[in-house]
Parts: C-alpha cells; structure tokens; sequence
C-alpha cells in the first residue's frame, strides 16, 4: 500500500486550520491535522516543500518507520513545526490504517479503557456573576469538569474572556493586540472567583482553572496554598516551563494538583516534569507532540509516575485533531480530562466527524479509522486569513508571558 499522494489544505471557517490528506494507490485516504495557532503556514510550508516529496512511494503501512524517518532524517530535532508536521503524516497513517482494517482507531491501540471520555469546558465572564452564570449552564449541560475564567477589575482584556458575548477566540484577524497584565491584582482576586463558584455549585463538578504562564514560581506557589480550600482538578500552566526544575519550588508549598504542557512538542520538553512527580497531568496534544506515535510514548512514560493525560484541545486545533484525541483518550490507561471548547458551526461542516458529545462525555464514534473527514470543497469556500494571537504586556509596558 503505496502513498500516490500528499496535500495540504488550508482553510479558514471561522479560524485558520491546516489538514494534511495522504492517498494511497489503494484509493484509501487519511487526514492529519497540522494547525500551529498563529504561525500556519509555516508548518503548511514545511509539509509541502519538505516532507510530502519524500512521502510518495513510501509504505503507508510503516507508520513507526516513517515517524523515526521524519524525525531523525531530518537532522533538526524537535520544535512546534516539526513535531506538528511530523503529528500530521503520523495521525493520517493511523487513519489510513483504521480504514483498511476496519477498525476505530482505539481499537488498534489496545482498546477503550473506558465507556467514554471526561472533557471539560470553559465557563468564562468578564466578572464574577457572569462567570457564575456560564458555569451554570456547563452544569446544565451535563459538564462533569469545568474550568473557570474570570476578568479581573482594573485588568484589560484578561486571556480566556472573550472580547464580546461571543465564542472566545485568543486570535485576532489581521493584528496583533496587545493585553496587560498585573499578577498583584490577579493573586488578590482569583481566589474570591473560586469561592463564589464552590459556595454557589458545591464540590460535585470539578473546577479547573489556567493560570496561562503568567506567574513566577514563587507566587505560583502562593496561588496554589492560598486556593487549596476550593480543591481544584488543577491548576494549569501556572508558571512557563522552559525550566522544568522551577516547579520544585511550587510542589513544595502546596498540594493543588498542577497540569502543564500544551506547548510541549516531544517527551524531553516533559521528562524532568514527570520523573521527579512535579506535575500531575500533562497537557501535550497529538498535533503538536508528534501525533500518536509520539504522545503514547509521552503517556506510556508518565503512567510510571501516575502522571495522569490532560490534553489540550481549544477551538485552534482542527476537529480532526479532536477526533484522533478522542480515540487516544478512550485507550491510554492512565487519562485523566480532556479540553473541549467546542467549535464553530462552519469548522464543524467542513470537518464531517462521528465523534459526539453526551453529559459532559463525549466518545470518538466506531467509524473505521479516526472518524473525522474534510469536504474539501466547502473547505475551499474558506481562504486562509492572516491572525495573530495577542502579546501581554505588564503594566509598566514590560512584555510578559501570554
Ligand atoms: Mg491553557
């Protein structure tokens, strides 16, 4: 089973998504996805020009050879373009490979470990009451996990409130916005956001929250004691993760379970993570971790240290991603949640797809492969549209983490 071909496709409902599509000269197909929020055609570009020539002829069959060839061969190891482009091709082959076998792509990795898979969402307010009132309807939704974001008087344009009453969408079309940030003021006030949702909801969903990199360890640390009454799921991101021996300091001081990774792309940005136990789950995603070749050995690895997955999944990686991530979460033994934010009704048209969600658990479907296919002529109704993900800045003008 040859692969004839290789193309990708960029497009743009609602936001911008690349999908890697591999033809064999069986006729099978499967698809990829290669989105990298806010640089695209970067990874488009790497594919085009640089792998999907040296695909053609190549055994589709060979995923784990074709994997260790992208990733060796290429001499330059690593880094989010590689290892998303390198996601793309290996998440298509599993998908061919389903197709031709007839069976979901869970099943080919070992089977479901579970009926079905805990995702949670994002209920977000510009303040406290509105805040209350998503998380409300996440409930109402059937949502067993919830994660809560907040304004914060006095702070412009907080990461994860939406510039309007609409879907959040970090991305801005044709600029790059620019967001302050005091962690003075946010220390002050995210702990009266988790109070008022546990004393309105109770104990009985769980609450997670995203710090987004914004702290330093030392007042990560101070975070995660001051909110350890409210018992978070976790807390995300709460420091960045370049030196992974920074969270020692954290672990230190509190038991609040901590989960980092979605801007990891291989198992070295984790390792130190996950030996010495400084987190608790790992947020490393197929498309940007080297598909699932790659992300179950990430999973395999932090299953020794009862290290628990938690992938990211925001509306910037395509419903293919989504897809394969479902099948993924169903399998690994040691999953924990998965994100699900949702996505816009034109992205889900372009992408036909046999996953569902139900209460709060969603399911990947039983369709040959990962269940999850592009039209490609809708696709191309949609043309790709320059957007920037926003820069924080602290208030004295000092750039700072996003
Ligand atoms: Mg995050």
């Amino acid at each position: 089973m040859k692969i004839v071909r290789a193309d990708v496709i960029v497009t743009c409902p609602g936001r911008n998504f690349v999908t890697l599509k591999i033809v064999t000269d069986e006729g099978v197909y499967g698809i990829g996805d290669a989105t990298l929020n806010g640089r695209e055609l970067a990874v488009a570009s790497y594919l085009k020009d640089h792998v999907c020539p040296t695909l053609i002829g190549r055994d589709a069959g060979c995923i784990e050879d074709i994997w260790q060839y992208l990733y060796k061969g290429a001499y330059w190891r690593r880094g989010p373009v590689t290892m998303t482009a390198i996601a793309a091709v290996d998440v298509a082959l599993w998908d061919i490979l389903g197709k031709v076998t007839g069976m979901p792509l869970y099943r080919l990795l070992g089977g479901a470990s579970r009926d079905g898979v805990m995702v949670y969402g994002h209920a977000t307010g510009h303040d406290i009451p509105e805040a209350l009132d998503r998380y409300a309807e996440h409930v109402e939704m059937g949502y067993k996990a919830i994660r809560v974001q907040c304004g914060v008087p006095n702070v412009r344009s907080v990461y994860g409130v939406p510039k309007d009453n609409g879907m959040y969408e970090p991305a801005t079309k044709g600029t790059v916005e620019e967001h302050s940030w005091s962690s003075e003021k946010y220390l002050d006030f995210v702990p009266k956001l988790f109070e008022a949702v546990r004393a309105k909801f109770g104990f009985d969903t769980h609450l997670l929250h995203d710090v987004h990199h914004r702290l330093t360890p030392i007042e990560a640390a101070r975070l995660g004691k001051s909110v350890e009454p409210y018992r978070l799921f976790w807390m995300e991101d709460p420091t960045p993760a370049e030196n992974q021996a920074a969270f020692r300091l954290i672990r230190e001081h509190t038991v609040t379970p901590i989960a980092v990774g979605e801007v990891f792309n291989s198992i070295w940005d984790c390792k130190q993570l996950i030996e010495e136990q400084l987190i608790d789950y790992i947020r490393a995603t197929l498309t940007h971790a080297g598909g699932i070749t790659h992300l179950r050995r990430i999973a395999d690895f932090a299953s020794l240290c009862q290290v628990r997955t938690g992938c990211h999944g925001p509306s910037d990686l395509s419903p293919v991603c989504m897809g394969a991530a479902l099948h993924f979460d169903l399998w690994a033994p040691n999953f924990g949640v998965q994100e699900y934010m949702g996505f816009p009704e034109a992205a889900l048209e372009v992408f036909p797809h046999a996953w569902r969600f139900e209460r709060g658990m969603m399911h990947p479907g039983d369709a040959p492969g990962h269940g999850v296919d592009i039209d490609e002529a809708l696709a191309a109704r949609y043309p790709y549209t320059p957007a920037y993900l926003p820069v924080a800045r602290l208030e004295d003008g000092t750039l700072w983490n996003w």
